[in-house]
């Protein structure tokens, strides 16, 4: 799976979450840094 971190806010989104868009879901920022596929825990925080 690909993940992107947001340079802005800094969360972890994933390319599912991404979906179509180019931006940071969160906060709409469009600068995306591309993480290497790595295992994470699945942290829940809500
Ligand atoms: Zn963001």
């Amino acid at each position: 799976m690909v993940e992107y971190k947001c340079s802005n806010c800094g969360r972890i989104i994933t390319q599912d979450e991404l979906g179509m868009k180019a931006k940071c879901p969160y906060c709409s920022n469009k600068l995306l840094i591309k993480l290497r596929t790595r295992i994470i825990k699945e942290v829940k925080a809500r």
